[in-house]
C-alpha cells in the first residue's frame, strides 16, 4: 500500500502539479466531510485537475492501478455522494478549478461552461449576456454545474423550465478508461441514437466525470411578481395552483409550500426578515416571470388571489413591493435548510408525488407520524409546484436531538411507505448517494435495477466509478 501510494502520489502530482494534490489530513478534510456532517470518510489523496487533459490522465493512471475514484464539485450534496468512504482509499477528484466559460451563443441561446463553475456563476455570464439560466437553488453560491447535472438538481423554477436534465444540450465526460467522450453539441434535434448524455446526468459521478456542458439559456424577465399567500390547508394550495396556473400559464415561474413551523424557523435563524400574517398553519411563496417589460402579470395574479380568496382558497396575501422586498420574501423560503441544521439533527425526506395526491399523502403522513413519534417536529416545505416535498422529521423541542438520529430507519420507512403507496419517488431531487441505496433496492422494481446494473457494468467494468453510491 505504501508503495502504490508513494507511486500513484508521484504520478497525480506530476499531472496536476503538487500544489494541487492534497495529501495532508488537514488540507483534506473540507473534501471529505458532507455538508450536512452526516458523512465522513477518508481519501488517498485530494486531487484538484485545471483541464480535461488532466482529468482524463488522472483517471486512467487510477484505472491503470484499479484506485477508485471519487468526483466532487461544490461538496452541498445532500446524501454523501461526494464523500469517500472511510476506507482511506479512493482518490478525490475535485472539479473545482475547472471553472471556465468556454463560449455563448446568443443565437443559439446556449452557453458552454466547465464543470467546476459554480451555479450562480453561470446565471451571472447569462445575465452579463442579457439572458437567463434557470436553474435555481439556495445552494447556487457553492454548488457547481458538474454537480448539478450529476445529481439532476431540480430547485425553485423547475414548474416553468424543468430539471438539470431538460435544461442540457451537450455534455464532455471523462469515461471510466480514462478517454474523453466530446458530446458538447448544442442542438436542440439530435436522433443519432442513443441519447448518451442522458446517463451522466443524475448518475452521481458512478458512471463519468462530468468536465463541461452546453446549457439551455432564455430570455431574461423584464416583470417580476413575488407573493407570500397564507393558504387554510395543503388542498387549498393545491387548488391556488391550479387557479394561478390557468390565469398566468407558464409565466408562473414558482409555487413553494412552506409550513407555518418551517417559516418560524426561517425567521429564528434571522430574526430580521418579515413576518407577515403570523399564525397560519400554511403558506405559499409564488412567483411570476414574464420577459415582456408591460406584462400584466401583477394585476392578473392581486386578481387571481382576490378570487382565491373568495373561493376560500386564500387566508390572506402579501404582494412585495420592490426587488428587496421579493429577496426579502425568498429569503425566508431559502433559509429553511440551513434553519434546519442549525436546529440540530434531523431526518430529511426528498419526494416526489403527483400534485393532486399530495393533499392526501400529507394527511397520512402527518398522522402516521405523529402516532409513531409524538410532540416530533414536521417541518414540511418545498416545490409544490412540481409535486417535490422536503418533509422533514426533527426531533420534539427540548428533546435530546443526538439520539433522534436512531429513528431514522423507522421514520423513513413510515414516509417512504406512503410515498410508494401513493405512487410517488422516494428521491425528488437529491439523489441516492449512500444514504438512499437500500430505499432503491426496496422501491425500484428487479428489472429496474437490473437495468442499472446493466449500464453501470457496461460503462465502469471495473466498479471505480464512485463506487458504493447508488448501487
Ligand atoms: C442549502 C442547500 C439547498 C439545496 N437546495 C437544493 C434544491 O433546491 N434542489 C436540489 O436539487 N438540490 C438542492 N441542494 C442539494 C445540492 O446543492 C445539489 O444536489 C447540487 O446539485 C450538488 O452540486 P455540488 O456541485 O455541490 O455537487 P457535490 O455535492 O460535490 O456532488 C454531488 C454528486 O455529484 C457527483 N459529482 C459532482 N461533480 C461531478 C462531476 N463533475 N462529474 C461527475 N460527478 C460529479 C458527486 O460524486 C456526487 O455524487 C441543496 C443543498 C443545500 C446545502
Amino acid at each position: 500500500m505504501a508503495d502504490l501510494d508513494a507511486t500513484l502520489h508521484e504520478r497525480l502530482a506530476s499531472i496536476v502539479g503538487n500544489a494541487h494534490m492534497l495529501t495532508v489530513a488537514a488540507e483534506a478534510e473540507p473534501y471529505v466531510v458532507d455538508w450536512r456532517g452526516r458523512f465522513r470518510g477518508r481519501a488517498r489523496a485530494v486531487v484538484r485537475p485545471g483541464n480535461t487533459a488532466e482529468v482524463a490522465a488522472v483517471v486512467r493512471v487510477c484505472t491503470e492501478v484499479g484506485v477508485p475514484v471519487v468526483p466532487q464539485g461544490g461538496n452541498t450534496g445532500l446524501c454523501g455522494g461526494a464523500t469517500p468512504h472511510d476506507t482511506g482509499d479512493e482518490i478525490v477528484i475535485a472539479l473545482g478549478r475547472m471553472n471556465r466559460l468556454r463560449a455563448i451563443d446568443a443565437a443559439n441561446a446556449t452557453i458552454t461552461v466547465e464543470a467546476g463553475m459554480p451555479l450562480a456563476t453561470v446565471q451571472q455570464h447569462a445575465a452579463a449576456a442579457g439572458l437567463y439560466f434557470p436553474l435555481s437553488l439556495a445552494s447556487e453560491g457553492s454548488c457547481t454545474i458538474g454537480g448539478n447535472l450529476s445529481t439532476n438538481a431540480g430547485g425553485t423554477a423547475v414548474l416553468r423550465y424543468g430539471n438539470a436534465r431538460d435544461l442540457t444540450l451537450g455534455l464532455e465526460i471523462v469515461l471510466a478508461d480514462g478517454r474523453v467522450w466530446d458530446g458538447l453539441r448544442g442542438l436542440r434535434k439530435d436522433n443519432t441514437g442513443y441519447d448518451l448524455k442522458q446517463m451522466f446526468i443524475g448518475a452521481e459521478g458512478t458512471l463519468g466525470v462530468v468536465t463541461a456542458a452546453v446549457l439551455k439559456l432564455f430570455p431574461a424577465s423584464r416583470t417580476q411578481v413575488t407573493a407570500l399567500v397564507a393558504v387554510p390547508a395543503v388542498t387549498a394550495a393545491v387548488a391556488l395552483l391550479e387557479l394561478l396556473r390557468s390565469a398566468l400559464s407558464d409565466r408562473l415561474t414558482g409555487f413553494e409550500l412552506v409550513s407555518g413551523i418551517a417559516l418560524a424557523l426561517s425567521r429564528k435563524l434571522d430574526p430580521a426578515l418579515p413576518a407577515p400574517m403570523p399564525g397560519h398553519a400554511w403558506y405559499v411563496l409564488v412567483q411570476g416571470d414574464d420577459n415582456a417589460p408591460d406584462s400584466p402579470i401583477a394585476t392578473l395574479l392581486e386578481s387571481s388571489l382576490a378570487a382565491a380568496a373568495e373561493a376560500g382558497v386564500a387566508c390572506d396575501a402579501t404582494i412585495a413591493q420592490s426587488a428587496a422586498q421579493a429577496a426579502r420574501l425568498w429569503a425566508l423560503r431559502e433559509n429553511i435548510s440551513e434553519a434546519q441544521r442549525r436546529e440540530g439533527p434531523n431526518i430529511k425526506h426528498d419526494i416526489s408525488l403527483a400534485v393532486s395526491s399530495i393533499p392526501a399523502f400529507v394527511d397520512a403522513c402527518s398522522t402516521a407520524l405523529e402516532q409513531s413519534f409524538p410532540g416530533a417536529r414536521q417541518i414540511i416545505f418545498g416545490h409544490l409546484g412540481d409535486g417535490n416535498l422536503h418533509y422533514n422529521l426533527s426531533a420534539p423541542e427540548n428533546h435530546p436531538a443526538g439520539d433522534f438520529l436512531d429513528h431514522a430507519t423507522a421514520v423513513n420507512r413510515i414516509v417512504h411507505d406512503l410515498v410508494a403507496r401513493h405512487g410517488g419517488s422516494f428521491s425528488a431531487e437529491h439523489g441516492i448517494g449512500q444514504l438512499k441505496r437500500e430505499d432503491l433496492l426496496r422501491y425500484k422494481s428487479d428489472v429496474e435495477v437490473d437495468l442499472m446494473r446493466a449500464i453501470k457494468r457496461a460503462l465502469d467494468p471495473r466498479g471505480l466509478l464512485n463506487p458504493g453510491k447508488v448501487l
